[in-house]
């Protein structure tokens, strides 16, 4: 028993450790034949590394479908055995997570609505205390990046080794082309700050509709990211829960066949070296720009001094829309989205009125 429990622990390591690292499955466990199915046509693909499902699930709403709950699981153990793929659940509370051991779930995640609430991520770790399981952390709805790594922590606390990062995107206010923005540099940072951890990508819940997902899936591995969670349905247009974003498993297989698969690294010199060049060149650019923006500083400090002297406000908003507008044009003509130009102009905006602050400002 002892060595059959060893070699489990050392095959889910194995998968754990592959990348890129492929998890699919339905939103929701909703019948035991759908779980069946869905594992079986995942496994069929070839492609798939992990089978997820979700027993509970957090809804926004009351009275949409809330899981199907502990009933479930042992459908989950069903598909493991028929499919040989290790399985996955989102898990909330304590009793969430007696349950998941108890049909040897062989990884948990930790949801977006639950990583926002420390009280509900404490008791997930409490209840993980001593227990050798890898957790994969999602996003909190919003982007506060100290939430995700502060539930992060309070796992690592507990003595978990193996932890790992799913980027799902971030709610914002009112319409936008994804159901949750990816805010990529948020993930990014997230890297910066545990280098060494998994870092999935979530396309499903950032799209909320199929059509964008293999896009996204490709910009997460144009990232480095190290794997996928995506969800698949055998039945996608009748989920119970996220009908919208669900795929067959069929779909899936040919759409992971269709990414262009990129690695970190090469030791290809012809590469490395037209590499470091280009490298060269933006770095130098970069110098320049700095060394401009803060020749632009003093303009603005000198500025600054006549708007003193003759008791002018710092903001004046009509010249400053003239500068948005022009600049935004001149950015089409040279392909800088307007997107970044407003952002760009933002920052130096916000920088220019705090030295003029400081100048007006002096005693
Ligand atoms: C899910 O994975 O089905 C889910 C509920 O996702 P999220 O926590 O990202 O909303
Ligand atoms: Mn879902």
């Amino acid at each position: 028993m002892q060595t059959e429990t060893k070699t489990m622990k050392q095959d889910i390591m194995q998968v754990w450790n592959k990348r890129p690292l492929i998890i699919s499955g339905p939103c929701s466990a909703e019948t035991e034949e759908q779980v069946l199915e869905t594992a079986q046509r995942l496994a069929a693909t070839g492609r798939v590394d992990m089978l997820r499902a979700g027993i509970w699930k957090p809804r926004t709403k009351p009275g949409l479908f809330e899981g199907i709950g502990t009933k479930g699981l042992p459908w989950m153990a069903q598909a493991k055995k028929a499919t040989g793929l290790p399985i996955t659940v989102e898990v909330a509370t304590a009793k969430h997570v007696q349950d998941a051991l108890q049909f040897d779930v062989d990884v948990l995640w930790i949801g977006a609505r639950t990583t926002v609430n420390p009280f509900s991520v404490q008791e997930v770790a409490d209840a993980l205390r001593g227990v050798d399981i890898p957790v994969l952390v999602k996003n909190p709805v919003h982007p506060d990046l100290d939430l995700w790594t502060g539930a992060i922590e309070r796992l690592q606390k507990v003595g978990l080794k193996n932890i790992g990062m799913i980027h799902r995107g971030f709610s914002a206010y009112g319409n936008t082309e994804f159901r949750n923005a990816p805010m990529w540099h948020l993930p990014i940072a997230m890297k910066r700050r545990f280098p060494e951890m998994l870092l999935i990508c979530d396309p499903s819940h950032i799209c909320g509709n199929r059509h964008m997902l293999q896009s996204i899936a490709q910009k997460s591995i144009d990232l480095d990211f190290g794997g996928l969670i995506i969800e698949s349905h055998i039945d996608p247009d009748n989920a119970w829960s996220d009908a919208k974003q669900q795929i067959t498993p069929e779909t899936l297989g040919k759409m992971l066949d269709s990414l262009a698969w990129r690695h970190e690294n090469t030791s290809e010199q012809e590469f490395l070296s037209a590499l470091s060049k280009l490298r060269e060149q933006i770095n130098h650019i970069d110098d320049e720009l700095l060394t401009l923006m803060s020749q632009r500083m003093k303009i603005a400090d000198k500025i600054g001094e006549y708007k003193r002297a003759n008791s002018i406000t710092i903001l004046q908003t009509n010249r400053w829309n003239e500068i948005l507008e022009k600049a935004i044009a001149k950015g089409e003509k040279l392909g800088l989205s307007n997107e970044f130009i407003t952002k760009y102009l933002d920052a130096v905006h916000l920088e220019s009125i705090s030295h003029q602050n400081k100048i007006m400002n002096e005693e």
